[in-house]
């Protein structure tokens, strides 16, 4: 019985690449220093793989920055503005496309499927010229089978690597990327003949579009790639690899009869309904790769109920053909439990990080070889029972509060114009109110009292002092700045998330279970393994500290239910919804008594919201529906004075604009700097709607300082559609990451413009 793992965190243990890859563009270190950090990874994940038994180990799943920016690169699809002169693409090439350099900006990034991946998005169009410009796949293949491991290549699939296409800046946009697989596929023949060449006897294609929505015409470009691509694979074992949703039904036919395929392989954690399919029909003599093992959670597997899918394949396709996988790569969870010696024993004997899951993926194989490792099994099965009936996990009263929200609405009870005006008698404030996001900059003088409060290097007096000191220069500034609604900066908050997790019950924390999001950079997302509920207020002492330095309306500051869900790992036995009603009660708490505490504007942040929206649109519905309805929970408990704001960190919600009015935010800002005329339509809902918004009026992401004048006009296009009463000028996002040299001017600016805007209308 054999077993293969999709794909593997490309990172290091300890984020080694991250740390080579910053070295190398700070030119503190060499290429072949780089080179070096690289193949030492690749070859110890390797040897982890091979030591640990399983048969077919992915290579081509490094990257130095990103799978499709590989692929890319290794069809010459290089836009014209990198000025690259042809041969084999190097690093320069390379890092220029993903970061870009001194003249040119960097191509665009996008999100993965649904994951907090991002990738590189390809820009092709008539006159890209492509050629075999990186032989990664193929050298990384010879350098496993050097250390005596024999591998699966793994390719983005070709009609993948179009659909995530975009049109080139210049090319229509509705340029059909599919009319450019005759010119693609050349080179994946090229490549599968090099592999072959070198001894390859398996090769995975990556081929997830299918999961999607899908029109028939994108279909039949996976039949007619494979057929174009038969005689180049006879010889070769050829995997098309599915993950993050089940395939729909007539994708899982085009994917089952296409030619030269000898396995599939599908998500089954998250493909619910692909073992129906399965057992309804696979063609006889193929592969199935049976993908039970999560790769996007830190879940130990279920071994026993695993096996009992596992045996109930079996008896479908056969015994040797049936090879126990994981649901998708591993690059979406954290790398090594080995690396966690704080995280509490119980908790720890729950969970199972890459590395883990691929000891689970070899016990599977073997159990169903009939070699079971009895006292991994039920060393296995014991943890699961301890995490089905731990208290740390049930809290009864916590469940029966957001069992009772499920089928139930929950809505302020007067209208939001009316709401506006009840806020407006009590705040006074000036039209084209000035506000900002939350967070001002944090200096590393500002971490390092953090860091040094955790490590109780510091006490709890000293830390409040220096916190409180430095809300107070906020505050001052802001004052002297003129803004009309204040924050507090944030100062005692790492992250958005993690701050507000520290503080609930039912979240654990993980010293290294970073996941690459993008590039070099990784986030570490909490777990939430329990029954979500609010201990203490969290926000309460700092908001009002804040609040009493100034007659100034200071905003109370949250994250919402919604982002801390998407931002974390979250728990497997029970639905989503229900774990994100549980937050939402929490925050509901903190809401309450931060009105109770005199603060009248609060701020809830969804700056995820977006993100949680599921593949395929018929499951969007349901989503956004208790996504907004979580959100309106946390609020509709006060009063009608009390000004609730929310924050998004997008503007592509053209889609979603029904669902964001849903929220019933009396204020809504946004990110807008990038897209102007796309929110155009956004607005027009927005009037409809009544709401006070705020679309970004400057782009926090770049160092630039925008002018007094650039701002004006950019408020002035905005008003063009909007009604002067209900627009909040404000920056894109919070400040966290800039300098205050960039703040101060930048915010005098849009006050400036804002104040020179008032005198005219
Ligand atoms: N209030 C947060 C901040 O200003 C919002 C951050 C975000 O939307 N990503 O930092
Ligand atoms: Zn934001």
């Amino acid at each position: 019985m054999a077993s293969h793992i999709v794909g593997y965190p490309r990172m290091g243990p300890k984020r080694e690449l991250k740390f080579a890859l910053e070295s190398f563009w700070d030119g503190k270190s060499s290429a072949e220093e780089l080179q070096k950090v690289s193949a030492d990874l690749r070859s110890s994940i390797w040897k982890q793989m091979a030591d640990a038994g399983i048969k077919y180990i992915p290579s081509n799943t490094f990257s130095y920055y990103d799978q499709v920016l590989d692929t890319t690169a290794m069809l010459g699809a290089v836009p014209a503005r990198y000025n690259w002169n042809g041969g084999e693409i190097g690093f320069d090439t390379y890092f220029s496309m993903a970061r870009g350099n001194a003249s040119v900006p960097a191509m665009e990034m996008t999100k993965w499927f649904d994951t907090n991946y991002h990738f590189i998005v390809p820009e092709l169009g008539p006159d890209v010229k492509f050629s075999y410009a990186s032989h990664k796949a193929v050298s990384e293949y010879k350098e496993a089978k050097s250390l005596g491991i024999d591998t699966v290549p793994v390719l983005v699939g070709p009609v993948t690597y179009l659909l995530l296409s975009k049109p080139a800046k210049g090319v229509e946009k509705t340029f059909p990327l599919l009319s450019l697989l005759d010119k693609i596929l050349p080179i994946y023949k090229e490549v599968i003949a090099e592999l072959k060449a070198a001894g390859a006897s398996w090769i995975q294609f990556d081929e997830s579009t299918l999961v999607m929505d899908l029109e028939s015409h994108q279909l039949e470009a996976f039949t007619k790639a494979y057929a174009e691509l038969e005689s180049s694979l006879s010889g070769l074992n050829v995997l098309v690899e599915t993950y993050f949703a089940d395939v729909p039904a007539a994708a899982f036919k085009t994917l089952t009869t296409l030619k030269g395929v000898t396995a599939f392989g599908f998500d089954l954690v998250r493909g619910t309904k692909t073992l129906d399919l399965i057992k309804g029909g696979l063609p006889s003599g193929k592969y199935l790769f049976a993908g039970v093992v999560d790769g996007r959670n830190i879940w130990a597997n279920d071994l026993d109920a695993s096996l009992i899918t596992l045996h109930s394949l079996e008896g479908i396709v056969g015994k040797d053909k049936l090879v126990v996988s994981t649901s998708c790569s591993l690059l979406h969870t954290a790398v090594d439990l080995v690396n966690e010696p704080k995280l509490d024993t119980e908790i720890k004997s729950w969970l199972a990080f890459a590395a883990q899951k691929v000891v689970e993926v070899n016990a599977l194989a073997k159990a169903l070889a009939g070699q079971k490792d009895e006292a991994f099994f039920s060393a296995n099965a014991a943890a699961q029972a301890s995490r089905k009936n731990s208290p740390r996990v049930n809290n009864e009263a916590v469940q029966k509060a957001a069992a009772a929200l499920k089928g139930s609405d929950h809505r302020r009870a007067t209208n939001v114009s009316a709401r506006l005006d009840a806020q407006q008698k009590k705040l006074n404030l000036p039209i084209l109110p000035t506000t900002t996001i939350g967070s001002f900059p944090q200096t590393i003088e500002l971490r390092r009292v953090r860091r040094e409060y955790k490590a109780k290097k510091i006490s709890e007096e000293e830390y409040v002092k220096a916190i409180k000191e430095e809300i107070s220069k906020v505050v001052k500034l802001q004052e002297e700045l003129d803004i009309d609604v204040l924050v507090h900066g944030e100062p005692e908050r790492n992250d958005m998330v993690e701050y507000f997790g520290e503080q609930l019950s039912g979240f654990a924390f993980t010293a290294n279970g970073w996941v690459q999001s993008y590039g070099s950079r990784c986030v570490k997302p909490p777990i939430i393994y329990g029954d979500v509920s609010r201990p203490n207020p969290m926000t309460v002492f700092w908001s009002t500290a804040a609040q009493s330095m100034t007659k100034r309306p200071m905003k109370g500051m949250l994250t919402g239910p919604v982002t801390i869900l998407n931002w974390s790992f979250v728990r497997n036995d029970q639905p989503r919804f229900e774990t994100c009603y549980q937050i939402a009660l929490a925050i509901k708490d903190e809401v309450e008594d931060l009105e109770k505490a005199g603060i009248n504007v609060i701020q809830i942040d969804e700056a995820a919201l977006r993100e949680g929206l599921p593949l395929r649109k018929a499951e969007h519905a349901f989503y956004l529906d208790w996504a907004v309805h979580s959100f309106r929970i946390t609020n509709v408990g006060v009063q009608d004075t009390t000004q609730i704001h929310t924050h998004m960190c997008y503007s592509n919600f053209n889609d979603i604009i029904h669902s964001i009015i849903d929220m019933d935010a009396d204020v809504i800002t946004i990110e807008n700097s990038r897209s102007d005329e796309k929110l155009l339509s956004v607005f027009r809902e927005g009037v409809k709607y009544g709401a006070g918004i705020g679309p970004g009026v400057y782009d926090i992401h770049s160092p630039r300082i925008p002018s007094t004048e650039e701002i004006a006009d950019r408020i002035n296009k905005m008003l063009a559609v909007l009604e002067t009463n209900i627009l909040w000028v404000n920056p894109d996002c919070g400040l966290k990451t800039r300098k205050y040299t960039e703040v101060k001017p930048a915010l005098q600016n849009m006050v400036a413009a804002a104040k020179l805007l008032r005198t005219e209308l």
